[in-house]
């Protein structure tokens, strides 16, 4: 970003957010659950609607591209950070609504936290979840899922913002926005997909229809659910979850194995040994790592089977 625009943008947003809610130059390593990434070049919270409207606002007048941050737990930063500003989520993004067996959630609750409060009030549906660390904005975006279900089993729709004018993507167009109560029919879900990035929108809740369950049974369920992944994830090692998406009729995992890649190592990256659909961080990989580990995985699995392996994380930034 030239001098001149980054004098604009700090112009901009001081006007609108607090000064000690905009950071300068922060590790996205500090913000990733895979503990990787260079620095973006600014970090700015916002904690309600108007706020963000505002920030948006800022980057699109001054033309700087912006990324929308949940938990971090399903992207991967590359070294060289990301040129523009990078939007978290608080304050009252963190609000829940509870009406009957329906509840809205701000879109920076996390959703574990949330399918655990709806086990304690006997609505079933979101068990899940539990183990998913990120937040309902993110799991919106991705519609994540375990065991035969996802988000879009469980939504009934989501509000989000559209940036105003006609279809102008995150870095064009006048400043503003327009909120607007999405069907879940109409947020384009698939396998670990929906529209919200294809529209450029902004996920600002999500409303979930849950039914009435035994407390007892849904905690049961739920310990199951934490039990497996106990045993089955290298949680105790920083990563973004399953690399690769499932490819139809196929499971990620075993053709990675079949491929005899179990622990294959760049740099400090790995495929992981017990869970061969994650890559985990040793301690110091870098984005470089993992993209050369995932190059290797997809050219050893398609020589092998003839499937290209498609990556489910969210790649982002430049190289160093
Ligand atoms: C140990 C581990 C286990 C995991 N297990 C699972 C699993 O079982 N199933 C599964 O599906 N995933 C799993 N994941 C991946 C991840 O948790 C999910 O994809 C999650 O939904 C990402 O949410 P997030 O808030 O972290 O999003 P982020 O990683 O912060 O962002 C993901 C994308 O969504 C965008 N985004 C985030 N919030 C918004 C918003 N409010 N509006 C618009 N865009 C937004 C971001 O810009 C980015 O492009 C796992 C990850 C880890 C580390």
């Amino acid at each position: 970003m030239s001098r001149a625009g980054k004098k604009s943008l700090e112009e901009c947003l001081e006007r609108v957010v607090p000064s000690e809610r905009v950071q300068r130059d922060v590790p996205m390593r500090e913000h990733t659950s895979f503990r990787i990434g260079g620095p973006v070049d600014y970090l700015v919270t916002v904690k309600s609607r108007s706020e963000l409207v505002a920030v948006l606002g800022c980057c699109r007048r001054v033309g700087v591209p912006y990324l929308i941050l949940g938990r971090g737990t399903n992207l991967l930063v590359r070294d060289g950070g990301f040129r523009g500003v990078a939007v978290r989520l608080d304050g009252a993004f963190l609000d829940l609504e509870w009406e009957g067996r329906r509840v809205e959630a701000g879109a920076a609750v996390s959703l574990a936290d949330l399918a655990r409060e709806c086990g304690r009030r006997g609505l079933s549906g979101l068990e899940f979840a539990v183990g998913i660390p990120g937040s309902v904005g993110g799991a919106v975006v991705m519609n994540a899922g375990a065991y035969d279900r996802s988000v879009s089993d469980v939504l009934e729709s989501a509000e989000v913002l559209r940036p105003s004018g006609r279809g102008e993507g995150p870095t064009g167009g006048p400043a503003g926005g327009e909120v607007a109560r999405i069907s879940a029919a109409g947020l384009g879900f698939g396998y670990r997909r929906s529209c919200v990035q294809d529209e450029g929108w902004v996920v600002l809740s999500a409303r979930f229809e849950l039914v009435p369950g035994d407390p007892v049974a849904i905690r049961a369920l739920e310990e199951e659910f934490t039990r497996r992944r106990r045993e089955r994830q290298p949680l105790d090692l920083p990563s973004a979850g399953s690399v690769f998406k499932r490819p139809p009729g196929h499971y990620a995992g075993r053709l990675i194995e079949e491929a005899g890649l179990k622990g294959l190592r760049v740099g400090d990256a790995q495929v992981s040994e017990k869970h061969v659909g994650f890559i985990v961080n040793l301690g110091r990989a870098t984005a470089r790592d993992v993209l050369e580990l995932i190059r290797r995985i997809q050219q050893a699995v398609f020589e092998r089977s003839g499937v290209v392996l498609e990556p489910e994380i969210k790649i982002i930034g430049e190289d160093s």
